[in-house]
């Protein structure tokens, strides 16, 4: 019973973050198809190089790693192992705010654009992640 207790929520969990996951995983096959790897990794899958790394290359903030849902994306498996723990605090925000986060974030990005604010750096749930995981080297998505 005991047991039943704990798994219902991180299905739970797991089914709300779903959509977005699936997003992180169409680009995680996408990475695999172009020469990148995947790995697991404490509950996530995380793919690498290929399309993945090429695209992260191109983001404005040229970003290491990426979280959607359940899934990282990242540069290479450095890039993965160094954000590890800042992109975690992306998946329990993700389990918290299920399909509602992308347009949450996106939509926090933009509000601070348009008063002066960087999109990135004063972005709330960034603002959360660094305060609980800062990145041990370069950025991150
Ligand atoms: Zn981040």
């Amino acid at each position: 019973m005991f047991f039943i207790l704990i798994r219902i929520p991180a299905l739970l969990r797991l089914i709300w973050a779903s959509p977005n996951s699936m997003l992180g995983l169409v680009c995680g096959l996408l990475g695999l198809l172009t020469g990148g790897g995947m790995q697991l990794r404490r509950g996530c899958l995380e793919f690498y190089g290929g399309l993945v790394s090429w695209a992260l290359a191109r983001t404005p903030i040229s970003a290491a790693a990426m979280t959607l849902g359940h899934t990282i994306l990242g540069r290479d498996p450095l890039a993965l192992e160094c954000s590890r723990e800042h992109e975690h605090v992306h998946v329990r925000q993700y389990a918290r705010w299920g399909p509602l986060f992308l347009p949450a974030y996106l939509g926090a990005s933009f509000f601070l654009w348009l008063n002066g604010r960087h999109p990135y750096w004063d972005n709330p749930f960034e603002r959360e992640a660094y305060n609980t995981q800062p990145l041990n080297r370069r950025s991150d998505g």
